[in-house]
């Protein structure tokens, strides 16, 4: 039984936890207080000076989450906490603090919602010194589909086409993801199968080995193009990843924009251009401003079974001269250049800027799933990649006229084309102002817009391997 289930579980008792190294940190000092509300999880984060011990029990009626922190006084710091609860928090009804006895601070958090917490501590990076965090996760995860703007029509039947075994258990990292899968192919399947296949449905044996056999792109396209001839149609659905976000703010421009606010606006200003094509969707890998772990991202499109996955930056160089939009796809066999594999390991390092809980068991299956074989994914987001060069060329400079390759961990979904636009350097001050403004950001999100939906012209939706 994991920590959550006995949390869940054992609700009303006590169930200690000690976080951190075990000597105890008398007398630290919080630096910050922060709480990053969002509908997938709310984040409380404790920075201090030296890292916190905290023990944490659950209570029912009402529905509370109480955390004993040791070595820490109750402080002007730590009561900030209380105003930092946003009306809108969709688990936090208020936060409470007291001295519960001497050197123990205890917070008590009272919830709008049964929660599984994870906590967890994190070392000193980048610009953040020692962190605690609290991630209050609902006991219930929303149906992703949620986010797709789906019109009401789609409630799940009985003969919904569903994935292949063999396929489903590879899309997915775990028994719960499973699960969601499964869900999501009953839900959505049959909506999106109805779109697709006016005709009799294709034998699933074909998309399975389609799918299972990524060499056969070419045979798959000029299969599947035919159907196409036939008029077939179907709901062709894009993730669309806002880069960073919460505790990870991304690069930092000159003046102080957010890399993480940029491309977030970037993110909504494109969902709405593509959610306005007929038979076209966006969602979106995150809303608001907080953070969602790299393999979550691409976890999320799984879920939803995109077509197309565009994670959207605006990056800084050390040079504050560089400028210009660039383009980049997975590698398998090295980077493409020195500066692509710098940026693939800068963009990498989001997951512990950001603060991952490197004891969830779901990650690491994730990542060992990841290494499986994306050559035909890797082929097809060069031509998306292209596509949108073509299109980034006609409204801004270049930074490099062909797609770039790099190991980045979020372009890593074996059966999505997959691609990262950096939409400019916000360390140069020219561009910075110009990712600040409204009117260019909306020219960018055009220009995405106009490149994606060359390369399904080109490409047609039905060549791609999705499995229903
Ligand atoms: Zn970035």
């Amino acid at each position: 039984m994991d920590r959550r289930q006995v949390l869940t579980h054992a609700l009303g008792g006590t169930v200690v936890m000690l976080l951190g190294p075990a000597e105890l940190a008398w007398g630290a000092q919080l630096v910050a207080v922060r709480i990053w509300p969002a509908a997938d999880y709310t984040r409380v984060t404790l920075e201090s000076d030296m890292p916190l011990n905290a023990t944490f029990f659950s209570v029912e009626n009402p529905s509370r989450l109480v955390i004993d922190i040791e070595g820490l006084e109750l402080s002007s710091q730590l009561r900030e906490v209380v105003s930092k609860v946003r009306p809108d928090d969709p688990f936090i009804a208020g936060v409470r603090v007291g001295q519960n006895r001497p050197k123990v601070a205890r917070l008590v958090v009272d919830l709008k919602q049964s929660i599984k917490p994870q906590v967890f501590g994190l070392p000193p990076v980048a610009a953040y010194q020692h962190r605690l965090v609290f991630d209050l996760y609902p006991t219930h995860a929303a149906d992703p589909k949620l986010g797709l703007a789906l019109p009401a029509a789609s409630a799940p039947v009985a003969s919904a086409p569903r994935v292949p075994a063999s396929v489903a258990s590879s899309a997915s990292a775990s028994a719960q993801s499973d699960q969601a899968a499964e869900a999501m192919n009953d839900a959505l399947g049959d909506f999106i199968g109805g779109l697709k296949r006016p005709a009799a449905p294709a034998p699933s044996g074909d998309r399975a080995v389609a799918k299972a056999a990524p060499k056969a792109a070419d045979d798959r396209e000029s299969t599947l193009s035919s159907n196409n001839k036939a008029g077939a149609k179907r709901l062709v659905i894009v993730a669309l990843d806002a880069g960073h976000g919460g505790e990870d703010p991304g690069a930092v421009g000159p003046s102080g924009l957010y890399e993480k606010d940029v491309v977030l606006s970037v993110a909504h200003k494109l969902r709405t251009l593509i959610n306005a094509q007929p038979g076209m969707r966006a969602m979106l890998t995150r809303e608001s401003d907080y953070f969602v772990p790299l393999h979550e991202r691409v976890t999320k499109a799984r879920r939803v079974q995109a077509d197309l996955f565009v994670s959207i930056h605006a990056d800084a160089f050390m040079n504050p001269q560089a400028r210009g939009a660039s383009v980049f796809a997975l590698s398998e066999n090295g980077a493409s250049s020195a500066a692509a594999r710098w940026m693939a390991k800068k963009e990498n390092a989001s997951d512990q800027v950001g603060g991952v809980n490197i004891k969830v068991k779901d990650a690491s299956v994730m990542r060992a799933m990841l290494d499986m074989s994306t050559t035909a994914q890797i082929k097809d987001s060069i031509k998306l990649g292209n596509a949108i060069l073509g299109h980034l060329g006609k409204i801004g400079r270049l930074h490099r006229g062909k797609v770039e390759q790099a190991s980045f961990a979020v372009l890593k979904a074996p059966d999505i084309p997959s691609i990262l636009v950096e939409t400019g350097f916000i360390s140069n001050p020219e561009e910075e102002a110009k990712l600040k403004d409204s009117d260019y950001q909306r020219e960018l999100a055009d220009a995405l817009l106009l490149g994606i939906q060359r390369y399904f012209a080109k490409n047609p939706p039905l060549a791609r391997n999705r499995a229903l």
